[in-house]
């Protein structure tokens, strides 16, 4: 029998997505919509509505929100007094802790001072920055509606306006690029100094302009191996400039992770708020609920205003897929997963319950096994996916 389990009564995050973009870059599968003139108001109302009612849920009444995230579509369009009123209303209804991450990304093309001054006003304290690259061949290519010079203006921008904890984004593994490419564009963001810095590979998602591209004629896209020389050289280069890999895809100053991605890998519990956003409680049992918004902006309004709520669709996990999931998202962390909190989490030890599944990656090399933790070694580290498919179908 399994004992019963703590929910995580303390710490929740928030994200709040914003949909809207000025154009569909070619790789973008995120819920985002392009809107000549988006309906602000309206979707501030429906924001505030679901929040609002969310505050009300047993699952996360009463609970202190550490983290917020803006994420989107592009949230540097939003008005700042929408994102001054959700965060107005977020301290009104939970406790916003004094310290809070409150992070809001931003497309280079979207930004001058005085907007980034005004998120700041509005209570936003770190800033994630799309750059994607820095060599404006690659960014025509991505179709980005900005070029490499105004990605470092934006960031000088950010800095100007009294930002002190600036992520940038980058994109390697483009058709074609080489690894002297990727370096030049990695060079040039750590040349800016940036708090933290997410280097993902570029992937073709179905229903993308890439994957039309794709289909009509193949791209060139970087063998595992050299996708692999990638992730490498991205660690080895940013471990000499002072960045620590805290998780596969992501780096930073000391201290300066970002605690709302954290909290994600350690499956803590969020409300999700907008267009299609998703959120995630555990239950007593030791499972989970997760849902999704409504992905159409038009849809979110009509539901948010008329009530706040806004799902389109949930499910719930029993205790040992959710137990599954902790482990494939807590072997993307460089810390791995810590032993003693996942037997509190789940009632019973990692090896336990998945012990048949993760012993040969142990034999193999690919994972380390302590009684303290569990983690990915330097030859695991491209197979945090494939390590993750064999404990979700255990
Ligand atoms: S700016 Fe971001 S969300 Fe918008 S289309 Fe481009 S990749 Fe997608």
């Amino acid at each position: 029998m399994h004992k019963t389990l703590n929910r995580q009564a303390g710490e929740l995050h928030l994200y709040v997505h914003i949909p809207f973009c000025v154009h569909k870059c070619a790789y973008c599968d995120f819920n985002s919509h392009v809107r000549q003139a988006p309906p602000w108001e309206h979707y501030r109302l429906a924001l505030l509505a679901e929040l609002d009612h969310w505050s009300d849920q047993g699952q996360f009444a009463g609970r202190k929100l550490t983290t917020v995230f803006f994420g989107g579509g592009t949230p540097s369009l939003a008005p700042a007094t929408l994102i001054a009123d959700v965060l107005q209303l977020a301290a009104q209804r939970f406790e916003l802790a004094g310290d809070a991450e409150i992070t809001l990304e931003a497309n280079p093309g979207t930004v001058d001072t005085a907007r980034f001054a005004a998120y700041r006003e509005a209570g936003i304290n770190r800033l994630s920055i799309g750059v994607q690259s820095f060599d404006d061949a690659e960014l025509l290519w991505l179709e980005r509606i900005h070029n490499g010079s105004q990605a470092m203006q934006a960031f000088e921008r950010a800095r100007n306006a009294g930002f002190d904890n600036i992520s940038l984004d980058l994109m390697h593994g483009l058709p074609g690029q080489s690894m002297h490419g990727w370096l030049e564009s990695l060079n040039a963001a750590i040349g800016l100094s940036p708090e933290h810095l997410s280097c993902y590979q570029l992937t073709i998602e179905a229903h993308t302009e890439l994957a039309q591209r794709h289909r009509r004629q193949p791209l060139a896209l970087p063998e595992d191996e050299l996708a692999l020389d990638f992730l490498r050289s991205t660690r080895s280069r940013l471990s000499d400039a002072g960045y620590q890999a805290y998780e596969v895809s992501n780096f930073s100053r000391p201290g300066r992770y970002c605690r709302h991605n954290d909290a994600y890998w350690l499956y803590h519990d969020y409300i999700g708020i907008g267009a299609g956003a998703a959120g995630k409680w555990d239950e007593d049992d030791g499972g989970i609920t997760r849902y999704a918004d409504i992905r159409s902006p038009e849809g979110y309004i009509k539901a948010g205003i008329s009530d706040g709520r806004c799902i389109n669709n949930s499910e719930t996990l029993g205790l040992k897929k959710a137990a599954g999931e902790a482990v494939w998202l807590g072997l993307r962390r460089h810390d791995g997963i810590d032993q003693q909190l996942f037997s509190k989490r789940f009632g019973q030890k990692i090896g336990e319950m998945f012990g048949e599944a993760l012993r040969p990656w142990q034999r193999s090399g690919h994972l380390l096994i302590s009684e303290e933790t569990i983690k990915l070694s330097d030859k695991g580290l491209g197979m945090a996916d494939s390590i993750a498919v064999s404990v979700l179908t255990d």
